[in-house]
């Protein structure tokens, strides 16, 4: 059995919502769009899953957070896919791919056949056993990638409310985790081997101050330091964990935010990799014409950064990706993408944004005590990255525009000291 497309985008997550958006609004004809996808739901706003999801009052549940709201655009609930002829062909995994025949084959045997594809794979989180931890499936370990680990994770919290929750890794899952977890009044603990959270971004000052932030809210860290074993009750959960430097820290829930690995898996004897993504020129167009990547699995040029090769893995990537990708294969007239790096965070009461790229001298401005602070990095004499906690949406603006300009500094000193007002004055 089999079916046959003109475009199919393999994944149903961010990326597919919004490519779907744009194929519609460049007027897909009806069936001619297929997306497949592991997962039982459209695609959604996969960030709220560590945010709203996980409030104790009020918490966001779908249809509010389908694609594509989270960009202030359409919300895309399964009707819509219906009204607009696109197959959605949920529940369902493609368990190979066959790049010169243009042929997906599903776990149930069906061959779906296409003149162009997308991959939107996405990426898949880091287990404990790849770090060689065993009972990483003990019924209280939860990770969080889809809706099943959030409900879970929910379902967790709900049962030991109060209780003790340790956390395995200081990155983005593991900040926002634990400021959940802390949230829904959980004793919270957070263990990572690094000197300070956050150290693919963050500088140790400013990760001091979400630091600092944090205990204030009761959250304890074991910096420097591992997971080494699970001490489990008679039944396999977990009661407590084990450090490697010896400390057992009691735990009703563990969450595990270890890093994550694109979802290349099909294509790799197939397609040119790069930085472990799908390699793609400036049109999100793979070594093979007929096959586009986009989101966390496509590693593509970025003008901003000299065209040098980057795989993102944040959300604002994988909209753009998507449209630019659906822009090139509908109108072809779409040139190459000049794409500005963006990642954001919110976590408690606190919200951050940061732009382009922390390399090269970075030089601190602000209030820290307060909360009032941001950053730039400057590299060969221009602004290339800067972060903001607390902009409004001017602010925001701001700091963005002098990454892309590049803007120049001819003194540091007076930069460190004009601050915020350094990028509302470009
Ligand atoms: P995904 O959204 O991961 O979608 C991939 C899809 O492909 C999934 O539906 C998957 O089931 C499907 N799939 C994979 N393989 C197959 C297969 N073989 N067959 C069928 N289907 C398949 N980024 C930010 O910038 N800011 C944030 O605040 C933020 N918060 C986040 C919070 C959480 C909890 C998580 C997990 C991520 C967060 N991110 C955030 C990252 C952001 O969500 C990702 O960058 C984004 O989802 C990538 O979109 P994508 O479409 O490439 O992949
Ligand atoms: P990250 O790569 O951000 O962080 C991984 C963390 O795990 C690091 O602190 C790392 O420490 C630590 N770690 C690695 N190995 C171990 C170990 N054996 N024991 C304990 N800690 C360990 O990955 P996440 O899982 O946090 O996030 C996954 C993806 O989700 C990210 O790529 C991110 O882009 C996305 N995401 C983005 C958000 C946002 O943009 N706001 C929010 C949520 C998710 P060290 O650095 O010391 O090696």
């Amino acid at each position: 059995m089999g079916r046959d497309f003109v475009y199919v985008i393999l994944g149903g997550g961010v990326a597919a919502g919004y490519a779907a958006l744009e194929f519609v609004r460049r007027g897909v004809g009806r069936g001619e769009l297929c997306i497949i996808s592991e997962e039982s739901v459209p695609p959604y706003e996969r960030p709220a899953l560590s945010k709203g999801y996980l409030l104790p009052e009020a918490p966001a549940r779908l249809p509010t957070f389908y694609t594509c709201v989270g960009a202030n655009d359409e919300q895309l609930p399964p009707i819509w896919y219906k009204e607009h002829g696109i197959d959605l062909v949920l529940g369902t995994r493609v368990k190979s791919a066959n790049v010169q025949l243009k042929q997906l084959t599903t776990t149930t045997g069906e061959t779906i056949t296409y003149k162009i594809l997308i991959i939107a794979t996405g990426a898949r989180a880091l287990k404990l056993e790849n770090f060689g931890i065993s009972e990483s499936d003990a019924e209280n370990v939860c990770y969080l990638w889809n809706l099943t680990d959030a409900n879970r994770l929910v379902g967790l919290m709900q049962e030991y409310r109060g209780g003790n929750a340790v956390v395995i890794g200081g990155g983005y899952i593991g900040m926002e985790c634990a400021a959940a977890l802390a949230t829904n009044r959980m004793k919270v603990a957070m263990v990572f081997p690094d000197a300070y959270c956050m150290s693919r971004l963050f500088t140790p000052k400013i990760a001091d101050f979400y630091e600092s932030y944090y205990k204030s809210k009761g959250v304890i860290f074991f910096k420097r330091n591992a997971l080494a074993s699970f001490d489990n009750d008679l039944k396999g959960k977990v009661k407590a964990v084990i450090l490697k430097d010896g400390t057992h820290l009691p735990a009703d829930l563990v969450v595990v935010g270890i890093g994550i690995r694109p979802n290349t898996n099909l294509f790799e004897d197939q397609l040119q990799l790069e930085k472990g993504g799908i390699k793609v020129n400036g049109q999100m167009q793979s070594s093979d014409p007929s096959v586009y990547a986009v989101g966390d699995v496509a590693a593509f040029p970025v003008k901003q950064f000299g065209n040098e090769i980057r795989r993102l893995e944040h959300v604002d990537a994988a909209r753009k990706t998507a449209k630019h990708a659906v822009a090139a294969i509908m109108a072809r007239d779409a040139g190459d993408l000049d794409y500005l790096p963006f990642i954001y965070s919110r976590v408690f009461t606190l919200s951050w944004q940061f732009y382009g790229d922390n390399v090269g001298r970075v030089v601190h401005y602000g209030d820290f005590s307060s909360g009032n602070f941001g950053a730039y990095w400057i590299d060969k004499g221009v602004v290339v990255g800067a972060f903001l906690e607390g902009g409004n949406k001017g602010d925001n603006e701001a700091i963005a525009k002098v990454v892309r300009l590049k803007a120049t500094v001819n003194d540091i000193a007076e930069l460190q000291r004009a601050g915020l007002e350094f990028a509302l004055c470009k």
